[in-house]
C-alpha cells in the first residue's frame, strides 16, 4: 500500500490506472478506522481492480458546537490498518489542499438533505457532498461504497451522482455491527462504558420494529411511539428523531411497506448516535 498527500499525485496515479484499462474503487472517509470501514475496503476490492481509500477529516462537514477538534485520529493506527488490506492507496490530503484560502465553491443537493440528520446539522451535509464531489474529480473512481450505517448520506451522495452525471456507481455496504449489536462508530470511542451500554437501545429498538413489521405492524405512528418507549426508558438518552421513511426518496412514511427504512438517531450524553434498518428486505449481515 502506498499513502499518497499530493492531490496532484493522486491524479495522476488514477490516470495511469485508468490508461491501463484498470478499473478503481474509492471508499471515502474520516479515518480512526473499524471493522465497519474494513469491511468497505473489503467490499471495494472485490468490486474494482484497484482500491483507494480517502482519509480526511473534513471541516467543512462539522458544525461550530461539533467535534472537529476532538475527532479521534491516529494516522499510523489507520495505515498499518488498511495495509493488512487489498487496498493499493491511502489518500491523506492536507487541508491546507483541499480547502486553499481563497475556496468557495460548494456543492448542494437539495429536498433529501431537509429530513432526519439534515434537520439538525443544517450545513453538514453541504461539507459532505462538497468534499466527496472534490475527491471524485481527483480520485476519478469507477465505484464507490459507502455505509449503510450513513443511510441518509449514502442517498444523498446517490443522488448527487445522478443529478450532476458522474459515471460513477454506488455500492451501499450494510452496517457492521459489534457482537451485542452496537453498530461500529469511529464516535464509540467517546462512549464511557455506562454510556456504551445505554447505546444499546437503537440496536433493541431495531430489534423490536422488524419483529413487530414481520408481525404485521403497518403503522408508522404506532411503530415510532412503541420505540420513543423503548428508547426513552434509558435514563441520560436524548432522542433527536425516530422516522420511518422510504428507502429512496427519504420522505416520511404513514404506512409501513417494504420500501421503508427506520431510522434513528440519539445522544447518549455527548455523544451522537444513529442507526437504521430496512424493515422489508434486511440487507444487513450481521444481526
Ligand atoms: P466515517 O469514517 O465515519 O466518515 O465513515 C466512512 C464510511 O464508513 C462511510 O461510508 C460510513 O457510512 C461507513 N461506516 C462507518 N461505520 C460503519 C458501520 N458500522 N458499518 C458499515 N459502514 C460504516
Amino acid at each position: 500500500m502506498q499513502t499518497i498527500h499530493s492531490l496532484a499525485d493522486m491524479t495522476c496515479w488514477s490516470n495511469e490506472v485508468i490508461g491501463s484499462g484498470s478499473t478503481i474503487a474509492l471508499v471515502p472517509t474520516m479515518g480512526y478506522f473499524h471493522e465497519g470501514h474494513l469491511e468497505l475496503m473489503r467490499s471495494a476490492s472485490r468490486l474494482a481492480d484497484r482500491v483507494v481509500v480517502s482519509l480526511f477529516v473534513n471541516s467543512l462537514q462539522f458544525g461550530p458546537s461539533e467535534d472537529l477538534a476532538s475527532y479521534p485520529r491516529d494516522l499510523a493506527r489507520d495505515s498499518s490498518m488498511a495495509a493488512d488490506e487489498n487496498v493499493d492507496i491511502l489518500f491523506v490530503p492536507t487541508d491546507i489542499e483541499m480547502y486553499e484560502p481563497d475556496f468557495n465553491a460548494r456543492v448542494r443537493v437539495d429536498g433529501i438533505t431537509d429530513t432526519l440528520c439534515g434537520k439538525q446539522r443544517p450545513a453538514h451535509f453541504e461539507g459532505v457532498t462538497t468534499v466527496v464531489a472534490k475527491l471524485f474529480n481527483i480520485v476519478k473512481p469507477h465505484i464507490t461504497v459507502f455505509g449503510q450505517k450513513d443511510f441518509q448520506q449514502f442517498c444523498v451522495i446517490r443522488k448527487m451522482i445522478r443529478d450532476l452525471n458522474w459515471d460513477i456507481e454506488i455500492v451501499a455496504h450494510p452496517i457492521v455491527r459489534e457482537e451485542d449489536g452496537l453498530a461500529m462508530s469511529s464516535r464509540n470511542t467517546y462512549l464511557s462504558r455506562e454510556e456504551r451500554g445505554k447505546g444499546l437501545c437503537l440496536h433493541k429498538a431495531i430489534q423490536h420494529a422488524k419483529k413487530r413489521f414481520d408481525n404485521g405492524l403497518t403503522d408508522a405512528e404506532l411503530l415510532k411511539s412503541e420505540i420513543h418507549d423503548i428508547i426513552s426508558a434509558y435514563s441520560g438518552v436524548s432522542i433527536d428523531y425516530i422516522s420511518v421513511v422510504d428507502k429512496n426518496n427519504l420522505s416520511d412514511k404513514e404506512v409501513i411497506d417494504s420500501n421503508s427504512v427506520l431510522a434513528l438517531a440519539v445522544r447518549v450524553g455527548q455523544t451522537r448516535l444513529m442507526d437504521n434498518c430496512f424493515l422489508g428486505n434486511d440487507t444487513e449481515t450481521s444481526n
